[in-house]
């Protein structure tokens, strides 16, 4: 865990500097993205502060409930209002990641301002981006990293329902409700943080995890039933969909989340892989146990990257030929793998 001690002063600089502050999140925005988004935002409001959100494309159904969702400006439905925001901001945090590529069609306006930029993630080998560059890879989340930072800046405990319940929603959607990810003591202690200051966490897991409809559940008891493959001999699992069989379950944004993670659960298997068939890619999800190095196998392969144990990346393909190409890179990352 990093020390945020030489960070602080900075950070309380542009967080009182006048003039709009402006906080983006990544595309396709997970729980974390969000969560800390709108953590930092009930903070700086609290504070006084003019506060603008921007998320580069739309908000899941299990992240609108949130306290101040409404708030965030979605550039591809409000294009020019978001360009609007992102010249007259003064600061821009970025939360969540650490390439910029990760900001869809406002990326190059976030590039092009003037604004002093920060950014806030638990990424590995972040970019060499911004004006202030607070990357965490011993976080859990984003989340965490943001309440660390908050409790520093506001040199005591800030006590906040609504921030408090989007600290949670971080924390447990990067964590799958505390099952892997980098968490550990200090993120229990942000936890009983968030737990005094009175959020309703049944309500919470209930709004985020139990949000889907029958043919999500349908679609899941397919694909475990019908496209899991297990390959003992490289202790992994994969399973693909084919735009055809999301259609035929009325497939919405998100219901594929958490899919990856189910073959990690039979035993002997410490590889998974996801492979969705888009419209002239492939978008593949990795996760693994214990010293597996997932980012690397998604770099090396799939120009993707991310975390150890949870990655991702995309393939200009169609599926069979990305899954011949999976299955020759599982051959020769045999010699990489630590298991
Ligand atoms: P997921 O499998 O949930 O889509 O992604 C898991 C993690 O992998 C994300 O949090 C992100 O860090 C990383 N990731 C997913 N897709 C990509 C990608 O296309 N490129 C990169 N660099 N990272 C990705
Ligand atoms: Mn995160």
């Amino acid at each position: 865990m990093i020390d945020l001690s030489k960070y602080t002063k900075q950070l309380s600089e542009y967080f009182l500097a006048p003039g709009n502050i402006l906080l983006i999140c990544h595309i396709n925005p997970d729980g974390d993205a969000i969560g800390s988004q709108l953590a930092l935002y009930h903070y700086l409001k609290s504070m006084g502060r003019s506060v603008d959100m921007i998320s580069p494309n739309n908000l899941q159904e299990f992240l609108r409930w949130m306290d101040g969702a409404g708030e965030i400006r979605i550039f591809t439905k409000e294009r020019t209002l978001c360009r609007d925001i992102i010249s007259r901001a003064g600061v821009i945090v970025l939360l969540d990641f650490n390439n910029t590529g990760r900001m869809g069609e406002a990326e190059e306006y976030v590039k092009k301002s003037a604004a002093a930029k920060v950014i806030i993630d638990h990424h590995l080998d972040p970019s060499d981006f911004g004006d202030l560059l607070i990357s965490d890879p011993g976080v859990c989340s984003t989340a965490e990293l943001v309440h660390r930072i908050v409790t520093a800046v506001n040199g005591s405990r800030f006590i906040n329902k609504a921030y408090a319940e989007a600290l949670y929603v971080g924390i447990v959607t990067d964590t799958g409700n505390f099952e892997h990810g980098a968490y550990g003591p200090d993120t229990f202690r942000t936890v009983a943080d968030i737990l005094e200051s009175g959020i309703d966490r049944d309500r919470i897991l209930d709004l985020v995890y139990n949000n889907f409809s029958a043919d999500r559940l349908r679609l899941q008891g397919y694909v475990l039933a019908t496209k899991m493959i297990v390959l003992p001999e490289y202790r992994t699992a994969y399973m693909t969909l084919t735009r055809d069989e999301l259609k035929r379950f009325n497939h919405v944004k998100g219901d594929t989340e958490g899919f990856v993670n189910m073959p990690l659960s039979v035993k002997g298997v410490v590889f998974s892989a996801l492979f969705i068939e888009k419209e002239g890619f492939v978008k593949l999800s990795f996760r693994s146990k214990g010293k597996i190095p997932t980012n690397e196998f998604a770099t090396r392969y799939f120009n993707g990257g991310g975390h150890l144990n949870a990655s991702g990346g995309e393939w200009k393909a169609g599926l069979d030929e990305t899954v011949t190409r999976f299955l020759d890179a599982l051959d020769e990352f045999r010699e990489l793998r630590q298991d």
